[in-house]
């Protein structure tokens, strides 16, 4: 049989046990970026069993970045490996809640459709959740007419939650619906080290197999995550108890860059897993994977540092700014420079403010003055506010590059209005009501009683109005680009003659030429903002130009 790519679409699940934080949405990405090396088109689910709608009013400090994609989908941040290892755009349907599922079948059910029946978890919610996986797995890839042969589907949380159960019960029920041959579970579990000759050991993923086996799915694939690589003992024994075969038990160790999460998974021969089970030839070269290959590469040898300044608000999340993290790498890449990037709590740069320790003060200022670049991210609420703009001031006057995003554009305004042009107490709405210069004010569009959904949000189109611009070199000489939104406020439009008599330009303004979305200062080497987040769309070989232009003006390359 020679069936190319493949005949009917086939479903990977992607299961997690033991705990959360496994790096499943990364194990999941690359099994993608496998099936993509050979000729596969490939697209993805990510379901999330918590009751919001969306991510989009859920804190980044509790559960990491709201990832925003093209349509305005406020989703969770494993969207964003998905985008950026597949290098495909996602919509908001490609993220399931259990919010989304039970809104649409209580409407249904208002609608009158259920006919009087009682409506049920099964089989209401469970034909609901098999019909939504199969409607998003056959949605043409954005602006094309392309229907992916594989999607993989990771079920967040862990097997045996109570909040995934219905998922779970889908599932199983969806491997009859589109055929066994048609569907691979991977179950990624954790490998713990115990003990002082450090022991690998293999209980946990025993008994979370042993769970998701009683709810009725048996894994095809287990891929551990370990320390060190599996020992041929704990492969055995998973084997073993867990009712698969030796060599469908991976080994997902750590590894010194995440380039070489699908080289390793592919060494142990993930994709003839896959391909003896889906029934697709592996082509004898793969350049996809060459060039995957290469990045690791390179990303281990990188030696001259480049130092970035992230002033912003931190909670030792680190998964709060992942887009941004992700958009400094590729970067670095791009301008081979190892990056190192400083934290500095914006707070901790105010002067004056009750029981600050005066030498975490000093060595934030110190760190701050020591990096070659300073990035402020996008933001909410008025913590740190005040630290931000005396950063903002600092990199402008001292000639340090900077790179401000959305609120970080906002805070470039204010502090130009205060210190430039002289607007004392210049200020944002949403931190100060009363502000003598509004400077930043609320969209009149925007709901002021919903937070969901309700921001200017996805994709927009900008356009760079100014040829001589840093931003039209940076854009490919491309006067019209697209990126993605998430705010509420914007500059006062009534103020933009006077600002920009003062030297702070707008060159790039939306449709309207009302909506301010990129900034530069002209007589400073790289002083740069937009509204929007180009962190968002940033792949390993195509970094996004804003943040292509921070490391190569902070490493004194070009810009
Ligand atoms: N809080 C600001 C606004 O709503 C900035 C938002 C952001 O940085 N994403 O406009």
């Amino acid at each position: 049989m020679d069936l190319y790519p493949v005949d009917a679409m086939k479903y990977v699940i992607v299961s997690g046990g033991v705990l959360s934080g496994l790096g499943k949405g990364v194990t999941a990405s690359s099994i993608g970026v496998l099936l993509k090396s050979a000729g596969l088109n490939v697209t993805a689910i990510k379901i999330d069993p918590y009751l919001n709608s969306d991510a989009g009013t859920m804190s980044p400090f509790e559960h990491g970045e709201v990832f925003v994609l093209d349509d305005g989908g406020e989703a969770d941040l494993d969207l964003g490996n998905y985008e950026r290892f597949l290098d495909v755009t996602l919509g908001k349907d490609n993220n399931l809640t259990t919010g989304k599922i039970y809104s649409k079948v209580i409407e249904s059910e208002r609608r009158g459709d259920y006919l009087g029946k009682t409506v049920q978890v099964v089989p209401h919610i469970t034909d609901s959740i098999q019909d939504w996986i199969e409607d998003v797995a056959h949605l043409p890839e954005n602006g094309t007419n392309k229907i992916a042969d594989v999607c993989v589907v990771e079920l967040g949380g862990t097997v045996g939650d109570i909040e995934s159960a219905p998922f779970i019960e889908a599932l199983r029920q969806f491997q009859f619906r589109v055929g066994s041959e048609n569907i691979c579970f991977v179950h990624v579990s954790l490998v713990p080290v115990m003990g002082p000759v450090g022991e690998q050991k293999t209980k946990p993923t025993q008994h979370s197999v042993r769970e998701l086996r009683g709810l009725g799915i048996t894994p095809d694939v287990i891929i551990c995550r370990s320390k060190t690589s599996l020992t041929e003992d704990a492969r055995q024994k998973i084997a073993l108890f867990c009712h698969v075969k030796p060599n469908a038990v991976l080994s997902a160790s750590d590894v010194s860059n995440i380039y070489k999460v699908p080289l390793l998974l592919d060494q142990q021969g993930a994709l003839v897993l896959l391909s003896n089970k889906f029934k697709f030839k592996i082509p004898v070269n793969r350049p996809l994977l060459d060039n995957w290959r290469e990045m690791a590469i390179q990303v281990d040898d990188l030696e001259k540092e480049v130092s970035i300044a992230m002033v912003g608000k931190y909670t030792g999340l680190s998964d709060s700014y992942l887009s941004v993290i992700k958009a400094l790498n590729h970067a670095s890449i791009a301008s081979s420079r190892k990056l190192n990037i400083e934290w500095i709590e914006a707070s901790n740069l105010e002067n004056n403010v009750a029981n600050s320790d005066p030498e975490i003060h000093a060595d934030s200022w110190e760190r701050l003055k020591k990096a070659d670049g300073i990035l402020v991210p996008g933001g909410f609420g008025d913590r740190g506010i005040e630290g931000k703009i005396l950063a903002a001031e600092y990199a402008r006057t001292s000639s340090t590059p900077y790179l401000g995003i959305c609120l970080g554009l906002q805070i470039a305004v204010i502090e130009f209005c205060r210190n430039v042009l002289g607007w004392k107490d210049s200020n944002s709405t949403e931190f100060n009501d009363n502000t003598p210069y509004p400077v930043v004010i609320y969209m009149p569009e925007i709901s002021k009683t919903h937070l969901g959904g309700t921001m200017r949000l996805g994709s927009r189109r900008t356009i760079i109005n100014d040829e001589k611009s840093i931003a039209f070199k940076l854009y490919n000489e491309n006067k019209n680009i697209h990126e993605r939104h998430r705010h509420r406020y914007e500059v006062n439009p009534d103020l933009i003659e006077s600002i920009e008599e003062a030297g702070m330009k707008f060159v790039g303004k939306d449709d309207t030429g009302q909506r301010m979305e990129i900034l530069e200062i002209s007589d400073h080497p790289f002083f740069f903002a937009t509204q929007y987040h180009p962190e968002f769309k940033t792949r390993p070989t195509q970094p996004s130009p804003p943040f292509y232009g921070l490391l190569m003006a902070a490493s004194k390359q070009v810009y």
